[in-house]
């Protein structure tokens, strides 16, 4: 699946003489969009290959690959368990957006504390799970393997090698693993973590050998789900000029910062630039609700 390059016009592009794209990967499914229907396609594949007919992955109430897990399980006829950080939703899970629809789609929830989540990766916990609930097709939380890695490569196709730069927001490192390899080595390929933390480079390294590529630390915006009202007025203006939904959470947070670094001129002028929309919109309801009760600006849609 090939997604469109969609051209932005802005005043500053033209002051500053850049060209940018954006990869529209969110209109690949409301519900099922961007890199976590690339990271799910061989995935599936394999468990369907393996005979298995659940998928059980983990995730926190508000994750987009648990969103698209429960969608693309129901669409697959596969089951699926989500094993839900925060053993305090178990009562109010029916409170959250993405859970909501998660069920709606059929799956199945194990809510745990914060400490057994933390080593959920213990092959003692697997054995657990097992127990409880038989053979499954395991994925990790965010959906980042191997083959998610295979299927985020099909993200950057031929009609791409003409850009200098390709960004992407970064969670567990995946996608942009994918992107890189998919890059040529002339590409500089910079990536903009949404979270805290000094990791993904060495996460990142597993699943790529190649070295045209950079993460900008700078905007996480406090970590993981952290926003500002700042963040919010930029991906409502945003949207405004050029009719682009953003997510708060990753692309909100890429796009805020490709904006300030072209801005202060870290491109030459004649730079072509992609950015990939990794989706991430399912989330923006979820978002709102926590920003409506702190009584902060909410994000605008349609
Ligand atoms: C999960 C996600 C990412 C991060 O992908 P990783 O492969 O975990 O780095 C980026 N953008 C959106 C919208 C996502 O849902």
């Amino acid at each position: 699946m090939q997604t469109q390059n969609q051209k932005v016009n802005l005043s500053i592009l033209n002051d500053k003489g850049i060209t940018f794209f954006i990869k529209r990967e969110d209109l690949i499914h409301p519900l099922i969009s961007g890199n976590k229907y690339r990271k799910l396609k061989y995935n599936i594949l394999a468990a369907k290959a393996a005979k298995q007919d659940t998928l059980l992955t983990f995730g926190g109430a508000y994750s987009n690959h648990i969103a698209a897990v429960a969608y693309a399980g129901k669409q697959e006829g596969i089951s699926t368990i989500g094993v839900i950080r925060g053993e305090e939703l178990k009562d109010k899970w029916q409170k959250n957006a993405t859970l909501l629809l998660a069920r709606a789609h059929g799956m199945e929830f194990k809510f745990v504390s914060r400490e057994v989540y933390r080593n959920k990766d213990a092959p003692e916990f697997k054995t657990e799970l097992e127990k409880e609930f038989g053979h499954f097709y395991m994925l990790p939380e965010g959906g980042t393997n191997a083959l998610a890695v295979e299927g985020c490569q099909e993200i950057i196709t031929d009609e791409d090698a003409s850009f200098n730069v390709i960004t992407s927001a970064v969670g567990t490192g995946g996608t942009i693993a994918g992107i890189i390899n998919a890059s040529n080595n002339t590409q500089r390929v910079i990536g903009f973590p949404a979270l805290k933390g000094g990791f993904l480079q060495e996460d990142i390294c597993k699943f790529t050998n190649k070295r045209n590529w950079e993460l900008q630390n700078e905007y996480h915006f406090g970590g993981y789900g952290k926003v500002s009202p700042e963040l919010i007025q930029f991906i409502n203006d945003f949207k405004i000029k050029t009719n682009i939904p953003l997510d708060p959470v990753y692309t909100g947070k890429m796009i805020f910062g490709l904006m300030e670094m072209i801005q202060e001129d870290c491109f030459e002028s004649g730079t072509k630039i992609l950015a990939i929309h990794t989706g991430g919109l399912q989330g923006i309801a979820g978002m709102n609700a926590l920003l409506k009760k702190k009584k902060q600006p909410m994000l605008v849609i349609e």
